[in-house]
């Protein structure tokens, strides 16, 4: 069948979770054409997008959704990557491309890779799982305390394991790993880059993120933050790093701030990421639109932080599974510095991830 000639790419997006969904509500402020690729039920399923039933690791799915669209790119990185690569030599515009994403999928290859480019991080090691790890802590070539990350899979927090004391050694994952010492972390750094295919490249003020230790997920973030010479390089690093892998689109980069002053890169995620929901409200461009602009190859939109802000993850309460309802929120909505997102996830479960507040604050 002969496609009709657009005007505008048809975009698809691996993917319909809440940064697929936030993606869809960014693209209809341009009367955008969107493909989702999810299961139904999913928070982008009915946003102004058409939702394709399927599965992102699955090969068919994602060559059927790839076929029908101009530019596909992904809210995951989790996906089948063989079939974008074979997406790409069939002239659809994968972004971010297939190699990078195969790079950033595998925490392993990721370090390698700050490693080859000369990009500071943690020390590390691979193991292949739970048995070897104890064995190397046995023989003295290992020493607690140390972070176990699973190669692949990991999200949130889970996928990494602290191992502080022997006793946690009984709850190592049976994972192919990566193991970095405990670093002293003084502060948690993240810095969002975005990059078009004709080179152009913005990136937006650093922000200070604070995790849930018994979760160890988000819990909020604040812009900007606290100054200092960090801030500088966090921007320049993420310009470097974004530019080393040649990566279009957004790169999200999670950096550790020593008591020293050293910045180490921890991790990259290749898309709209938890660490910038406050650009929605605080900046002139946000993340989502950011996202669109560079894998539809528009120029880059405005980074500047025009407010303060606050952005507070909500999740579900523990102790309850089931629907949420928006009397539970009511402090929220008569608060005039809030800006309240759910996510539309049919059920709350305890820490599951169910929407998120943004509070925008004078500039001090
Ligand atoms: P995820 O992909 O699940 O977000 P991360 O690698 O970012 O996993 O780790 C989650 C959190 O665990 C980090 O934000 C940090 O608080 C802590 N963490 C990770 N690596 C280390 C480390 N080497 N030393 C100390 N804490 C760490």
């Amino acid at each position: 069948m002969q496609r009709k000639k657009k005007a505008n790419p048809v975009l698809g997006i691996l993917g319909g979770g809440q940064l697929g969904r936030m993606l869809a509500l960014a693209f209809a402020k341009w009367n955008g054409e969107l493909l989702v690729l999810d299961q139904p039920g999913c928070p982008a399923e009915g946003v102004a997008c058409r939702l394709l039933p399927g599965d992102f690791r699955k090969e068919e799915d994602v060559l059927r959704i790839g076929r029908q669209v101009d530019v596909l790119t992904v809210e995951i990185e989790q996906v089948h990557v063989g079939a974008l690569k074979r997406l790409e030599t069939e002239g659809v515009r994968v972004y971010p491309q297939p190699d990078v994403l195969e790079i950033i999928a595998d925490k392993g290859l990721q370090k390698q890779f700050y490693r080859a480019k000369g990009f500071p991080t943690a020390p590390f090691r691979f193991y292949e799982g739970a048995g070897e790890i104890r064995a190397a802590v046995a023989k003295g070539s290992l020493r607690i305390p140390f972070v176990q990350k699973a190669r692949r899979g990991g999200y949130d927090g889970r996928g990494v394991q602290l191992v502080t004391q022997e006793a946690d050694l009984e709850k190592l994952l049976p994972l192919p790993s990566v193991v970095e010492p405990k670093v002293d972390i003084a502060l948690e750094l993240a810095v969002l880059a975005a990059r078009n295919p004709s080179g152009e490249v913005a990136v937006y003020d650093p922000v200070e993120m604070h995790f849930r230790a018994e979760a160890n997920l988000l819990d909020y973030l604040e812009a900007p933050a606290r100054s200092g010479p960090h801030l500088a390089k966090a921007q320049k690093m993420a310009t470097e790093l974004i530019e080393a892998f040649g990566l279009c689109g957004l790169l999200a980069v999670e950096f550790f701030l020593t008591p020293s002053g050293e910045l180490l890169i921890n991790e990259v995620a290749p898309r709209p990421h938890n660490s910038a929901h406050h650009t929605i409200e605080a900046c002139p461009c946000s993340q989502f639109e950011q996202h669109l602009r560079a894998v539809l190859d528009l120029p880059l939109g405005d980074t500047r932080l025009l407010a303060a802000a606050r952005m507070q993850n909500i999740l579900g309460p523990e102790g309850y599974t089931g629907p949420l309802s928006w009397r539970q929120y009511e402090d929220l909505l008569s608060d005039p510095r809030a800006h309240l997102h759910l996510y539309g996830k049919a059920e709350s479960r305890p820490f599951r991830k169910m929407g998120h507040v943004t509070f925008l604050l004078p500039k001090t």
